[in-house]
């Protein structure tokens, strides 16, 4: 049965009268739709908003996401330059073409499908319906990208959702959050599809994680958020750290693979978790790769830049506990070189070093234009050291080679999420690459690169005895 714009309207309508949640909006948050000061009144307001469109036809959430998606496109430059300016990280041109990605092949509700089964007795469907209000963390690294891309997804599965972004880059994300709403509002929908809090913490995601209103969790980030989350008692969809090797063999094009290995590690000065993030290479074409790499704006680091470098790179925290220096984090070649003195200009894009597998700065997730490369005798020793260096994320894993063989059994053995064949990392994301695009990679939970129907649950729906015409 149609449901009439008219009809909708009316929904929308009775629905927001029956709000009086903007009221508790503290005066500087006016301005920005679904951005609250306190968080249960965010999340009273998302499940109003639910409530509204849970009942609308999938072709009104198409509508709201057609929207998104043309805002995401106008806005893209505005969001990068933002992102930017906040974090400190990263690389605008590149977080441009994200923003882009995202607004074009983040899938809609076509992703949501039915089975069906009829015969004698009837028939029998299963239909993904939504979980209601979701719980969604999201990073420092692709901010305003995932606040969109989870917007869209879980729209079009029917939900709402309560975000909470990194400290760190709330801005550009609560900005995200606003031009949903704004985009939805724009076409007769309801406000606080998407919500959050002005000045999200640690507290704040503490009361989202623990809320009877909250029916699933989603989280975006490192290991500790993901482990907080699958540690709360509700559903869980974990999408953790990686640290993606990339193998290359001495069957492979080398001087395509060295072009794809920096044009995926320079990606957004290596902020992408899919990113190629260390090279293990087979002996016999190292120095090949090597000098391809050297040509494509690779520098090549010495001993003593290497020590200095990683002294640089990480930092000893209160707790005596080495870590990432955050100054570090998605800064280019150029700043990250200029930090231990070295001078280059801006061809130079990526840096690259020999080492052992167990030199921290190959062994660790860096997500900086940094590729440490590890020379093994042939693929079989390629493919235990991949696995080591990958430390059972199972999240993305990338391969250079003509052989078969090789490549089945690399994958099959690493068991990523993600496995890239002769192609930079970013192909995984639909970027020069077939499939849709994501940023929220389910490694850790299994379900893999995300999309509308991550973020559905199954409902069986019966009809006895009738409706089979077989
Ligand atoms: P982060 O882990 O520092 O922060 C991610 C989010 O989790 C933030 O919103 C942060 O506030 C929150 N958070 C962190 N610890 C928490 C805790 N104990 N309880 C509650 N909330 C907590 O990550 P980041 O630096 O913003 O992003 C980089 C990390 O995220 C990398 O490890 C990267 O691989 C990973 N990542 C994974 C994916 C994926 O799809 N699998 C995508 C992007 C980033």
């Amino acid at each position: 049965m149609a449901i009439s714009e008219q009809e909708i309207q009316n929904i929308v309508r009775n629905v927001l009268q029956n709000m009086d949640t903007q009221s508790k909006k503290p005066e500087e948050s006016k301005n920005l739709m679904g951005i609250f000061e306190n968080i249960e009144d965010a999340i009273a307001a998302a499940k109003t908003a639910q409530k509204a469109i849970q009942p609308m036809p999938l072709e009104f959430r198409e509508k709201i996401i057609a929207n998104i998606r043309k805002k995401t496109i106008e806005n893209a430059q505005k969001f990068a330059e933002l992102g930017v300016e906040e974090t400190g990280m990263g690389n605008v041109g590149h977080k441009i073409l994200k923003h882009q990605l995202v607004a074009e092949k983040t899938p809609g509700t076509e992703d949501l499908s039915t089975i069906a089964w009829s015969g004698d007795r009837g028939l029998t469907l299963v239909e993904q319906g939504p979980f209601g209000v979701i719980g969604a963390v999201t990073p420092s690294t692709n901010p305003s990208e995932t606040v969109i891309c989870n917007s869209i997804g879980m729209l079009a599965s029917g939900n709402a959702v309560v975000f909470a972004p990194h400290p760190a880059a709330k801005n550009v994300s609560n900005l995200a959050i606003d031009m949903v709403n704004r985009a939805s509002v724009e076409v007769g929908g309801p406000e606080n599809l998407a919500v959050a809090v002005e000045n999200p913490t640690m507290e704040v995601s503490k009361v989202i994680f623990s809320h009877p209103d909250i029916a699933l969790l989603v989280a975006t980030g490192g290991p500790g958020v993901v482990t907080t989350i699958l540690s709360s008692g509700k559903r869980g969809i974990g999408a953790g750290a990686g640290n993606p090797p990339v193998l290359v063999d001495e069957t492979a094009n080398i001087p395509k693979a060295a072009e794809d290995i920096v044009n995926g590690c320079t990606f957004d000065n290596n902020l992408p978790c899919i990113a190629e993030k260390e090279v293990v290479v087979v002996d016999s074409v190292a120095d090949e790769l090597i000098y391809y790499m050297e040509q494509a704006g690779c520098y090549h680091a010495n001993a003593e830049e290497v020590e200095k470098l990683t002294n640089t790179v990480f930092v000893t925290n209160k707790k005596g506990q080495q870590t990432l220096n955050r100054d570090c984090v998605g800064r280019s070649a150029k700043v990250i070189l200029s930090k231990i003195g070295v001078s280059v200009g801006d061809d130079i894009r990526c840096i690259i070093f020999e080492g052992d597998k167990k030199q921290p700065m190959i062994d660790e997730e860096l997500m900086m234009p940094i590729l440490g490369i590890v020379r093994v005798k042939d693929v079989d020793e390629g493919i235990a050291t991949a696995i080591e260096l990958e430390h059972g994320n199972r999240h993305s894993a990338h391969m250079h080679s003509t052989n078969i063989n090789n490549l089945t059994r690399y994958g099959k053995a690493i068991d990523t999420a993600i496995f890239v064949k002769n192609g930079p990392s970013y192909a995984a994301l639909g970027f020069g690459g077939e499939g849709y695009a994501t940023f929220t990679i389910a490694s850790r939970t299994g379900e893999g690169l995300t999309s509308s129907k991550t973020f559905t649950k199954s409902r069986r729906c019966v009809m006895a005895d009738a409706f089979s015409i077989r």
